[in-house]
């Protein structure tokens, strides 16, 4: 199969160090007749450009060796090679790669003029607190004037931004890029997601920042599991590959893995599809109470589901089911290992997603019972933005901190060979990535953003972010089917308030 990718060096320039030869971890580069040579297989992760002293190392994007054809894409040719090479099913990572349309792009923001006048946020407060969990229902007086809140009080988590960092489990990366994150969740006081692999004991000190998962193949969980973190998710689906569990291929089940998801070294991690012990939506209500009993009723209890085209009913009955928040997870979110026929053909965009679930639990009255966090394609502050005013209380982000340590999204996570050392459990890779410079760099990219959002609902005179959720009338829809614009209840560009 041609190679798509190839490293080209400067012999005028090279210093014949070897650095890039010793940091592939790929083995795409070899040396050969004193001289660096491309060896094949680059997968243009850019680890060698990145160490190269002397800017000697360029990857080049290879023509495609196939005959044009509109129909016949190199892309499905190149998949219908590879399984008539291996009999098997193709695997990929990272989010889907496929030309789909981004909803997010076709959508503007609004800005106050005149009589609705804008913030300045330097000058006025801007509020982006945000609240995670349940929320009471209404007051009721009794007769003797007595106030109660219905459904009594709930567990809260207050974060200082409507941020998380989404559930990337320790075996899909790192143990030190799960540390980078834990600590920028503390410094930021947000919320990060520990995804389905359990805890590790070394991160117990940020469970106040850590919201711990429940997956179908309990890997790692015990009481003190779950209560070692803010918050508790039952997590039913993901984005990335709805219908689908967990895979961890043996090869990243090293010690530290097997001890932390409680399996045999060396096994393949296989959570089920679906949950054994849930068919029903009276099923999921018994796992988010005993879950809630478990954590002794003083953590919020949420669950996940990926987008599907049913998602807005599904929400609707988890949030009946008695779930404290409801995590929505888009088409376009990421993995660590997916087939990819189901990554790039399964599921919902977030926008519109988003949208549908926020307007069914309006219309039912249960918006105000639940937080709604949704991710699965959100990509920066502007689609932060959006995804707010679409309908959600907090933007779930995965991907973004990643490329935020280093990763170049060469969607090789599965392989389990990443060169940046995020997605490996090689030890010699790992140690590439050293956690307090991860951590602060997942610290500056969420304050940006934080720092971005004030200033756009400053500029539309919104001076709490609570103001900006499901507020679809300040965005309108420039794109080329206006259905989507209807079914997500906004505007067309040129439409008015009212
Ligand atoms: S380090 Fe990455 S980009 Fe460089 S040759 Fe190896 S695989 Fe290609
Ligand atoms: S985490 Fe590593 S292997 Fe995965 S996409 Fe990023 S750079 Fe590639």
């Amino acid at each position: 199969m041609p190679e798509r990718f190839v490293p080209v060096i400067n012999y005028n320039t090279c210093r014949v160090c070897k650095r890039c030869v010793n940091e592939c971890s790929y083995q795409a580069l070899d040396f050969k007749d004193g001289k660096v040579v491309p060896a094949g297989g680059c997968v243009a992760c850019g680890r060698c450009i990145s160490v190269c002293p002397a800017s000697s190392m360029e990857i080049r994007t290879v023509p495609s060796q196939f005959p044009p054809h509109g129909n016949w894409t190199e892309r499905i040719r190149r998949g219908i090679y590879a399984q008539a090479g291996s009999g098997g099913v193709l695997l990929s990572s990272c989010g889907t790669d496929g030309d789909h349309p981004v909803i997010f792009d076709d959508l503007l923001l609004d800005a106050a003029q005149v009589t609705n006048p804008s913030i300045d946020p330097l000058r006025e407060p801007v509020e982006t607190v945000t609240l995670l969990g349940g929320r009471p229902g209404k007051v009721d007086v009794s007769e003797n004037g007595v106030m109660r809140l219905e459904g009594g009080e709930k567990p809260i988590v207050v974060m200082d931004m409507p941020l998380m960092i989404g559930h990337i489990s320790l075996g899909s990366v790192s143990y030190n890029t799960q540390k980078s994150f834990f600590m920028a969740a503390k410094e930021l006081n947000i919320i990060a997601g520990s995804g389905e692999g359990g805890l590790h004991p070394d991160f117990y000190q940020y469970a106040d920042h850590i919201c711990t998962e429940i997956a179908s193949g309990r890997f790692g969980i015990n009481p003190e599991y779950l209560k070692k973190a803010a918050a508790v998710e039952i997590k039913i689906g993901q984005g990335a590959k709805p219908g689908h569990g967990g895979h961890l291929p043996g090869e990243k089940v090293t010690p530290l893995i097997s001890q932390t998801r409680m399996i045999p070294l060396g096994t393949d991690a296989l959570s089920p599809y679906p949950h054994h012990d849930i068919y029903s939506i009276e099923d999921l209500a018994q796992l988010i109470s005993v879950t809630k009993e478990a954590v002794e009723y003083n953590k919020p209890v949420g669950v996940k589901i990926a987008a599907v085209h049913n998602v807005a009913a599904i929400a609707s009955g988890v949030v009946r089911a008695g779930a404290d928040f409801i995590t929505i997870d888009g088409f376009k979110g990421g993995t660590g290992s997916s087939m990819r026929v189901i990554r790039d053909h399964a599921g919902l965009p977030i926008e519109v997603a988003v949208a549908v679930v926020d307007k069914r639990l309006t219309d039912e009255g249960l918006r105000n019972r639940v937080t709604v966090c949704a991710g699965g394609g959100v990509r920066c502050s502007a689609d932060m933005i959006k995804v707010l005013a679409l309908g959600a209380d907090v933007a779930m982000v995965s991907t973004a901190p990643m490329v935020a340590l280093g990763c170049r999204v060469c969607q090789q996570c599965h392989r389990g060979l990443c060169s940046w050392g995020i997605a490996t459990q090689r030890e010699d890779l790992m140690q590439r990535l050293d956690p307090e410079v991860g951590a602060q760099r997942v610290v500056r990219l969420f304050s940006a953003w934080n720092e971005e959002l004030k200033e756009v609902m400053g500029a539309m005179g919104i001076d709490s972010v609570e103001s900006l959720v499901g507020n679809r009338d300040r965005l309108r829809y420039q794109g080329p089917n206006p259905k989507i614009a209807e079914i997500m209840g906004v505007k067309h560009i040129g439409e008015g308030w009212g």
